[in-house]
């Protein structure tokens, strides 16, 4: 909070003190000083305030892109799989959502991943007692 009041005196400082100085300019030139003066002031804040937004919501547009691409590393897992033509193995990163293709290190043949689900039944152990 008093750092909060401390930082607000001090953009109302500055922003007078740029105001007086062209007000000073405005007067010298036997325009309306406290006219220029009060534009300025307000002016500044105005200002400052659209500057703010922005930055705001350059900072969230970044943010977000950030996230989704750490979405996008997350989504991808590493399996070993062996070359379709020679069948050695290797480690191919796959992306579930997209097309997935390597190159066959030993071969040079290029490979195509086909991903398949299956499932498996959970049994549960049965219980036996000693007799
Ligand atoms: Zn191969």
């Amino acid at each position: 909070m008093k750092e909060t009041i401390i930082r607000l005196l001090g953009s109302v400082l500055k922003a007078a003190g740029v105001s007086v100085v062209i007000a000073g300019v405005v007067y010298v030139t036997q325009g309306p000083a406290l006219v220029a003066f009060v534009i300025s002031f307000i002016g500044q804040f105005v200002i400052s305030y659209f500057y703010n937004s922005y930055i705001e919501v350059k900072a969230a547009k970044i943010i977000k892109e950030q996230q989704l691409k750490e979405l996008e590393i997350l989504a991808k897992v590493t399996f070993t799989i062996p070359c379709a033509a020679c069948k050695v193995e290797s480690e191919v990163v796959v992306n579930p959502k997209e097309d997935n293709h390597f190159i066959c290190p030993n071969c040079k043949a290029r490979n195509a991943v086909y991903l398949s689900a299956e499932a498996a039944l959970v049994t549960e152990p049965i219980k036996v007692e000693a007799i």
